[in-house]
């Protein structure tokens, strides 16, 4: 019997999930770009390759995350390993590690510590998206990333030794750990999505940790009160704190920035047009309580 060819498979797929994801998945198993699937639809798949490309489409056919499936997503132009100990990277995060990057320059730090090296904290890192990202975007940064789970841990540490960036690892609950270092930016992506928000039954979200998307509390805020609150104390003077949040908590945000003392407190939109990160710079002095 002749061997199945890649329209075949292709069109047998797309019975059952996204002609996208069906391209996507058969062009990462073939190791070739979709276009050029696309240009070789009568040619025949290797038995090995057809059978796992069938598995794919019934998982992916049962609900999981594409990115789980073929074990990688893309985040600001580098591939990170991911698995069902984290959250997948989103292209929304890449706004806060783009304000991230723009807050840690010169521009922003007329003193400058006598090493050069500006330190930044990644609360919750996951997959070690942001902390290895900005470490490989600006190799001057002493990057420290910290999470409270050790099996993200073990997968962002490999993720950052293959990308080759500089990170330092901390199992940490939030603040726990850290002790009395000081940092001149703090970042997160945090669980922000309230308990009972329906979209943690929907999509791929069923897939994804738990601990990583709701912090199971009833407005979403939980995580980002423990941050905000613990910020200034692990804050250099100057030091920026940013935070990603859902699209529906800039202005609450906002609010417990400026009551927590923050200055320069403003939000940012993504590429949707959607206030996604806010963020705010600690005062020389503490403000008054
Ligand atoms: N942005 C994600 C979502 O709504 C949630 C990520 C998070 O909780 N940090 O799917």
């Amino acid at each position: 019997m002749a061997g199945t060819t890649i329209g075949e498979a292709l069109s047998f797929a797309q019975r059952a999930i996204e002609r996208f994801d069906a391209q996507y998945m058969l062009a990462r198993l073939m190791l070739r770009s979709r276009a050029s699937l696309i240009a070789n639809l009568d040619a025949t798949l290797d038995a090995e390759v057809a059978k796992t490309f069938r598995d794919w489409v019934d998982q992916r056919a049962a609900g999981k995350p594409v990115a789980q499936i073929v074990g990688v997503r893309e985040f600001y132009g580098r591939e990170f390993a991911v698995d069902e100990h984290v959250l997948i990277p989103r292209p929304e995060t890449e706004v806060l590690v783009e304000q991230a990057l723009a807050r840690l320059s010169k521009h922003f730090w007329s003193e400058m510590p006598a090493d050069r090296r500006l330190s930044v904290l990644d609360m919750g890192t996951g997959s070690g998206a942001i902390a290895s990202t900005l470490a490989l975007e600006n190799p001057q940064l002493a990057v420290t990333a910290l999470d409270c789970s050790p099996e993200p841990l073990r997968l962002a540490r490999a993720n950052a030794e293959r990308l080759g960036a500089r990170v330092s690892f901390l199992q940490s609950d939030w603040y726990v750990a850290v002790g009395e270092q000081r940092f001149h930016a703090i970042v997160a992506n945090p669980p922000y999505v309230a308990r009972e928000d329906a979209h943690l039954q929907q999509g791929d979200l069923r897939f994804e940790p738990r601990i990583a998307l709701t912090d199971e509390s009833d407005d979403g805020l939980s995580a980002i009160r423990c941050i905000v609150d613990g910020a200034q104390g692990h804050l250099h003077p100057h030091g920026w704190l940013l935070l990603e949040h859902g699209y529906d908590q800039a202005e609450r945000v906002r609010s417990l920035l400026n009551a927590a003392g923050f200055s320069a407190v403003e939000s940012v939109k993504d590429l949707a047009g959607i206030e996604r990160v806010t963020l705010g710079r600690r005062p020389t002095q503490r403000a008054p309580a």
